[in-house]
């Protein structure tokens, strides 16, 4: 079981058919990118995420711990939901956020980011025609050219 953040969903493949993702109620409303928020939709729909909100013990065994470290003001409420929902389901982290690494750490709990040390990237999501290989924006649904039905991809971009 894996509990992703913002920055892990951003920063993921966009696939989330290999393992059990969940993220709490937060992380879906603080998602402002259009093309992340349908991919976490359809990833709902179809099971390979779930929606899960952590219990009020364990955020604030989170905070407390948050501020301790000096990572609270840097944690937003979603943040520190993900880390409670690690926490109560021994599951790991997928986070490209330092301080959620930083509280992450000191609780024990076991994390993995998805961008490289020290490196931002971002994706820049687009559809393409798996036939002819034509790019087109999210809008579009099947190939102008072939008919083909459009897949999604991700485009990295450095900030
Ligand atoms: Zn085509």
């Amino acid at each position: 079981m894996k509990v992703l953040d913002t920055s892990g969903i951003l920063h993921s493949d966009m696939d989330f058919s290999s393992s059990g993702y969940f993220i709490p109620n937060s992380i879906l409303r603080e998602l402002r990118d259009e093309n992340a928020k349908l991919m976490v939709e359809q990833g709902i729909r179809n099971g390979y995420i779930r929606i899960r909100d952590p219990n009020v013990r364990s955020i604030e065994k989170v905070k407390e711990t948050a501020k301790e470290t000096g990572d609270l003001p840097r944690l937003s409420e979603a943040d520190i939901e993900v880390i409670a929902l690690a926490l109560e389901n021994k599951a790991e982290i997928v986070s490209d956020d330092y301080s959620i690494q930083n509280v992450a750490r000191i609780l024990k709990l076991r994390y993995h980011t998805m961008a490289q040390r020290g490196i931002k990237k971002q994706y820049k999501w687009g559809k393409v025609c798996p036939s002819c290989g034509l790019k087109y924006t999210a809008e579009f649904k099947v190939c102008k050219v072939c008919g083909s039905r459009l897949r999604w991809v991700g485009e990295e971009t450095m900030e």
